[in-house]
């Protein structure tokens, strides 16, 4: 039965303004959709100069019959669409006939398709049938488009760079195989291979094939749902963040959109695990009813509007946040930032099978690692050995010896796995973060034996009065003492003996400058940072082999043991592996 439909003309004047083609992508993404929609397996797009010269995509789906093969050149015919609001509709793709007859209009286009019972070669130039005859094609569609733009010189002119559109098509091609694992891609480019998937219907698997090993050992699985949304998908740990946004992808039903709406969210996720500035690689594949997503979007940006938007919200940072809680996630330093191929998986074998050059690691009993005596020589309630229990997995990868301190900033630690340096003021600061964090809400105080005064700025003062009960709220007591000064009496617990002017100082600042914009969670997170870097050791001061074993302790029992509050690595790895390779014992 013929499957090809009449559009609206609505619709049908849209694509004839010249919305749906403007770059190579938008060529390539008509066509490939086409084939998925005709149930392909394997799809090839081969092009020549970025596809500036021929654009070709040959696929092994249904095909068309003789009838449906010369219609999809007709205006206005669509297998699919029927008004403009079902365009983007989430869970169906391209509209063949409309958008092969916007693409004919402009260029050559030569296809050959069969059903599986009759095949036909159909050549067609600015609009106009050429050659129509059978052909010899078995079964799916070829579809070469040639001299795009030839006549509309203006549309010509948009075209970008070579590189600049492959880089677009590639981009979505990648996109396309990441939402269907189950589909064969390739891509070429004037016979350059660039993306080869095998329909592996794995997504590690695919992402393993288009990013390489590097990116693929680096992926955290996550796995959720709520009432409203299922997510599933992979997120890379905090060693490979990159500083562009442009491997964060978002498939949603099926099909890919970038939201930044949904990119913040992800972002917040991986809140003090990484620099602000700095982005993870994640695939996350999202499911839900279509009718929470609204897609009246031009159509060649890719982007929706989300209801239940909060639901989604938690759902992502959750699963996220638990993935990255689960996983150990110290960077290994690599004797070579060489990504390629060849260089990670067959040389780790190679270290298994050698038992010679492999060092003898003897470690101390795990029980007596740590001390439990803190800084100030005082015993600490510290029951470590139920904590392990708690946490067993994640602890037993971070069980720290300290051996050494470097420069008076590093603590030099070993264990089976190898050696870790940790920067000790950053390692402090983390723990105290997450100590404050935990004890900020609460507005306990102790009074001051000594009080002291902070005089600030006229317009400083204002904003302070304006806010006092936050700080009050925190556990401060402040009375105004004479012009734009403050008396500081008593002051948060949390704040215990380390308090003085200058902390005060940076609480009031960090108020101020939240001042029209105030939310209590950020709020919170930045004292508790601000808090957190005054109390910690600085670089470049001596502590003892004992201090350092207890600033361990601690540091292995944190939420995040990996980063400062800004995101900053507190610890790195050398694997044993990595230090035999360098001293050559490992070849
Ligand atoms: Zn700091
Ligand atoms: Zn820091």
């Amino acid at each position: 039965m013929s499957k090809i439909k009449v559009m609206s003309p609505v619709l049908a004047n849209k694509i004839a303004a010249g919305e749906v083609i403007e770059k190579i992508f938008n060529v390539v993404k008509e066509l490939v959709e086409n084939s998925i929609d005709a149930k392909a397996e394997n799809i090839k797009i081969e092009l020549k100069d970025a596809g500036k010269s021929m654009i070709k995509v040959v696929d092994d789906g249904i095909g068309m019959d003789k009838k449906d093969a010369k219609n999809a050149f007709l205006r206005h015919a669509t297998s699919k669409i029927f008004k403009d609001d079902d365009l983007f509709f989430i869970n169906t793709l391209g509209f063949r006939g409309e958008a092969l007859a916007s693409i004919a209009a402009v260029s050559e286009v030569n296809l050959e398709t069969s059903d599986g019972k009759e095949s036909s070669n159909i050549i067609i130039k600015g609009g106009e049938v050429i050659k129509e005859e059978s052909g010899n094609l078995r079964k799916g569609t070829s579809i070469t488009v040639t001299n795009l733009f030839y006549n509309t010189p203006a549309r010509l002119k948009y075209l970008k760079s070579e590189p600049y559109e492959l880089a677009l098509t590639t981009a979505f091609v990648e996109k396309l195989a990441l939402s269907y694992p189950d589909i064969s891609f390739m891509l070429f480019n004037n016979d350059e291979k660039i993306i080869h998937t095998t329909k592996s219907g794995n997504l590690l698997k695919t992402i393993h094939e288009l990013y390489g090993p590097l990116v693929s050992s680096n992926m955290l699985e996550i796995k959720g749902s709520n009432d409203d949304y299922d997510i599933y998908g992979y997120v890379s740990n905090i060693n490979i963040l990159r500083k562009t946004k442009n491997k964060m992808i978002t498939i949603i039903n099926g099909r890919s959109i970038w939201n930044n709406d949904i990119n913040k969210m992800i972002e917040e996720a991986y809140h003090t695990y990484k620099p602000e500035e700095l982005h993870p690689i994640c695939i996350i594949k999202i499911e839900t009813d279509p009718t929470l997503i609204d897609v009246n979007i031009h159509p060649t940006k890719q982007d929706i509007r989300l209801s239940k938007k909060e639901e989604l919200k938690t759902l992502l940072i959750d699963t996220i946040k638990e993935a990255l809680y689960n996983n150990n996630l110290v960077p290994e330093i690599k004797e070579t930032n060489d990504n390629s191929i060849e260089e990670m998986l067959p040389k780790t074998l190679f270290l298994e099978d050698d038992n010679e050059t492999k060092l003898e690691v003897s470690m101390p009993k795990y029980d007596n690692i740590y001390t439990t005596k803190d800084f100030d020589g005082n015993q600490e309630e510290f029951d470590f050995k139920s904590i392990v229990d708690d946490k067993n997995d994640k602890l037993k990868k971070l069980e720290l010896y300290p051996v050494g301190i470097a420069f008076g900033t590093y603590i030099i630690a070993q264990n089976k796995e190898g050696i870790y340096l940790i920067d000790q003021h950053a390692a402090q600061e983390r723990i105290n973060y997450e100590k404050v964090l935990n004890e900020i809400t609460s507005d306990k105080s102790t009074t001051l034996l000594v009080p002291f005064t902070i005089e600030l700025s006229k317009s400083d003062f204002i904003i302070i009065k304006r806010n006092i009960d936050k700080l009050t709220n925190m556990g401060f007591v402040l009375e105004e003492f004479g012009i734009n000064t403050y008396k500081v009496s008593a002051h948060p617990i949390w704040l215990k003996d380390k308090i003085n002017e200058e902390v005060v100082k940076d609480i009031f600042d960090t108020l101020i400058s939240e001042e029209g914009h105030f939310d209590i969670k950020r709020f919170n997170d930045n004292i508790a940072a601000t808090v957190a870097c005054k109390k910690s050791i600085k670089g470049n001061s001596r502590i003892t082999l004992d201090e350092a074993s207890f600033l361990l302790s601690q540091l292995v029992l944190c939420d995040n043991p990996y980063n400062c509050p800004h995101g900053r690595p507190t610890i790195i790895k050398f694997t044993i592996y990595e230090l035999e390779k360098m001293f050559k014992r490992a070849m």
